[in-house]
């Protein structure tokens, strides 16, 4: 490609729409502009690394038996809501209604199709397992479409899905899709970490990971352990129960209710009680979706967070949200922020984390405007009441690791891709059923898989980048080369550049010209900026000894070649950089 005749609008300026380097990089290099909120257009220079991402992802589902089809992206609504996510999926999911009213939605992963595909096409035991996958624009009407590429609206995903027969037949397909998963990922050149997950909207119980590009700016919190091998999403990170030492409690003074003017929050109660939040009972007061349990009262230590996914998952339920002030006043019979479990005003379902029983002597709210009860030990105070004792907090860097004991570390990940073992959730709403051996019907079990193209080349750049641009790593490059004459005006310069344009182009390599008459600056910078991995530069003082400047994007090294040996030590390069496992 010549770049004076391609369409490359790269930007000097840093655009203000966008508040992280791969965003800003994607709009400065000309691979992407903005449509609409959290809606992209991918350019050709960024449809081509899109179109590299995909293809690697593309050779590894085939390798591990995957089998590609293309779905629709209109996806009936019935099929929707024989799943019962029609209803569930809540304000992410596009709705459209055609010109009959007949209601449908934008595909925001497949499930539904796939499934009656599966319910419609496989009878017997015979034809398991299959692994289907595609790779289509995906619809998500995000709360908050942010970060270019990474957290988009409309996106493109590789899904997969198994079927299989039983359990042990879906973990084979699982452990099949993790080894793809690290292939594709090792092959595009990221540097990744495999890590506990939580399901989420998807559901199923049977397990789920994700795969984390380790980035600074990554969206989500990691907890790993370099004692073993544990690794987790931090909404999923499990911790072990603390240990109760034998309290003599005849040495605790009883407990008592005590003027605690607006003291509110955990910061204020410890001022005024000159204690720390440790001593703290921290009580969090929710609403569900739930007829059995419309408000529930979440306890955790004072310092601790609550994990609301845990809770959610401990509860079954669709939503967890604070509780409205009024029904806080209901409930408690003070104003917001005494809260506690002793002395509600109202039956409600009560959670404690088992840290709260680390407590001795600590403090809790009253349920009574401006007051709190002191010298609380909830292994004694809170013995008669009937609360659920269950994980429910968010884990943190230096907690003990819950396999081995060491300590964990944290770090930011962007997650890429998720494997779910789906069990029979979709399967059996749908009727996907097969014929077993002895003639029995039983119910297919499946797994989905899915990777987003567009932010692991957001990804990619997070991790890949200097002040001068993005370096790409070499499988997922859009051009592996780039030839930069100092002037394109000069006939020898540009007679030798046209030559090894031509036998890099016949020799197969992606090369670009930079045919343009601009400046040397102007051109090595744009050649920094859109990151191809080696710059060949033509210059009058190589050309004297017949010799080009190879220089590396990623090292910044360079060296010089003679001019015969250019294609050969361009296809050693190339061999070297790309990744081969
Ligand atoms: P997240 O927690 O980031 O919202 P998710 O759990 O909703 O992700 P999945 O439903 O598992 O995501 O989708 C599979 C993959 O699709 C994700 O691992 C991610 O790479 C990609 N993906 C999901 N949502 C988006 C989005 N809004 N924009 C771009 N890629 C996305
Ligand atoms: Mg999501």
């Amino acid at each position: 490609m010549r770049l004076s005749k391609m369409f490359l609008p790269t930007l000097r300026e840093i655009p203000t729409e966008a508040e992280t380097i791969s965003h800003k990089l994607m709009l400065r290099a000309g691979l992407v502009r903005r449509t609409a909120a959290g809606v992209y257009s991918y350019l050709p220079m960024g449809y081509r690394v899109i179109r590299k991402i995909e293809q690697i992802v593309r050779e590894e589902m085939n390798r591990q038996g995957g089998q590609e089809f293309l779905l629709p992206v209109l996806n009936p609504a019935e099929l929707w809501q024989q799943t019962g996510r029609w209803d569930v999926y809540g304000d992410e999911l596009f709705r459209l209604c055609d010109r009959q009213g007949r209601n449908y939605c934008l595909g925001p992963t497949h499930e539904e199709i796939i499934t009656t595909i599966a319910h419609n096409e496989i009878n017997s035991y015979r034809q398991l397992p299959q692994l289907w996958y595609q790779i289509q624009t995906k619809f998500r009407d995000e709360i908050r479409p942010r970060f270019g590429l990474m957290r988009a609206r409309e996106f493109i995903m590789k899904d997969l899905y198994s079927f299989d027969r039983d359990e042990a037949g879906l973990h084979e397909s699982y452990m099949k899709m993790h080894e793809g998963y690290t292939r594709a990922f090792t092959r595009a050149g990221l540097t990744f970490r495999v890590v506990e997950a939580d399901p989420g909207a998807i559901g199923g119980k049977g397990g789920s990971h994700e795969f984390m590009v380790m980035a600074d700016n990554g969206e989500a919190e990691i907890l790993y352990c370099d004692g073993c091998e544990y690794g987790a999403n931090v909404e999923k990170a499990v911790i072990l129960p603390t240990k109760h030492e034998d309290i003599d409690f005849r040495q605790l003074a009883e407990r008592e209710l005590v003027y605690t003017p607006n003291c509110r929050t955990i910061e204020d109660v410890g001022l005024y009680l000159h204690h720390t939040a440790d001593k703290a009972v921290k009580s969090v007061i929710y609403e569900t979706e739930k007829e059995e349990y419309p408000v529930v009262l979440v306890l955790v230590r004072g310092d601790h967070q609550v994990n609301e996914i845990k809770v959610k998952n401990l509860l079954d339920c669709l939503y967890l949200s604070l509780a409205r002030e009024e029904v806080v006043n209901q409930v408690t019979g003070a104003d917001v922020g005494y809260a506690g479990p002793i002395g509600l005003k109202e039956k409600i379902k009560i959670i404690a984390d088992p840290w709260v029983y680390d407590i001795i002597d600590g403090e809790c709210g009253g349920n009574k405007t401006d007051h709190h009860w002191i010298h609380i030990t909830p292994l004694r105070d809170f013995k008669n009441l009937d609360i659920e004792v269950a994980d429910v907090r968010m884990a943190a860097k230096g907690e003990p690791c819950p396999r081995c004991g060491k300590t964990l570390n944290s770090a930011r990940g962007i997650e890429v891709g998720h494997i779910f073992k789906l069990g029979t959730k979709y399967s059996e709403s749908l009727h996907a059923i097969y014929t077993d051996e002895d003639g029995k019907e039983k119910t297919i079990a499946m797994g989905c898989y899915g990777i987003g193209i567009g932010r692991t080349m957001a990804a990619a750049i997070e991790q890949n980048y200097d002040q001068n641009g993005i370096i790409w790593p070499a499988p997922i490059a859009p051009y592996h080369v780039i030839i930069t004459p100092i002037s394109i005006k000069e006939p020898e310069q540009k007679q030798i550049a046209e030559e090894i344009y031509t036998r890099l182009g016949k020799a197969g390599v992606e090369v670009i010209l930079d045919d343009r008459d601009e400046r040397p600056g102007v051109k090595f910078k744009d050649a920094d900026l859109i990151g191809i991995p080696l710059r060949i530069t033509v210059s009058p003082k190589y050309l004297a000894v017949n010799k080009v400047e190879f220089k590396v994007r990623k090292t910044g090294e360079a060296c010089l070649v003679d001019i015969d040996r250019v294609v050969d030590e361009i296809n050693a390069f190339i061999e070297a950089n790309m990744i081969k496992i």
